[in-house]
């Protein structure tokens, strides 16, 4: 078992931003639009990013690089994380939740003070506060949820789902989640192939 945290609620609840992205899903797929879909985060092939044009990522933290507010990290995380510095890329943590849990990650910004997920605006102040990038086309999120890391979309970034990791996360917000995947999946199956 991993070591948590009592979840936090500041920015995790219900925004006006999440509901309305939630019901505009069905009727707008462009907001779904998947650059590639793979099962961990280790998988996310760097070659292929880079071969986008992207030079930042920002990457979501429950579901996508640990467990639900889990202060734990597998080494291949970790390792991926720092390949990704290394090929050049810019990298920040964006989480919803509580940030001071990833000291481990070297090199790599962790994203407060913005508008929680999906709010666009959050995305682009990561993007320029703490990527220092100017482009949102060039950056990437990498997430486990489409309601939430998805509103990357909207605010021009490429987005990969990662599968989520299980974890101890309420079964409100799995339901939330498996909507969004469902969505993409109906809308994108060829991104879906091979998972
Ligand atoms: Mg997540």
């Amino acid at each position: 078992m991993s070591k948590t945290n009592p979840p936090t609620t500041s920015r995790e609840g219900l925004t006006w931003a999440k509901l309305l992205r939630f019901f505009s899903l069905p009727f707008f797929p462009g907001k779904l639009k998947t650059f590639l879909a793979v099962k961990r985060f280790e998988e996310v092939p760097i070659d292929s990013i880079l071969a986008a044009g992207i030079k930042g990522v920002l990457i979501d933290a429950d579901g996508t690089l640990c467990e639900h507010h889990s202060r734990e990290f597998s080494p291949a995380v970790i390792e991926h994380v720092q390949k990704m510095i290394s090929a050049g890329l810019k990298v920040g943590i964006y989480t919803n939740a509580f940030e001071d849990r990833f000291e481990i990650f070297t090199g790599v910004e962790i994203v407060t003070d913005v508008h929680p997920k999906p709010d666009p605006r959050g995305f682009l102040s990561a993007m320029k506060n703490h990527l220092r990038m100017e482009y949102p086309n060039e950056v990437c999120m990498i997430g486990d949820n489409y309601i939430t890391d998805g509103g990357a979309i909207p605010a021009g970034m490429l987005f990969i789902y990662i599968q989520p990791i299980k974890g101890n996360e309420n079964l409100l917000h799995s339901l939330f989640r498996a909507y969004g995947a469902s969505l993409a999946k109906f809308y994108f199956p060829d991104k879906f192939r091979g998972m």
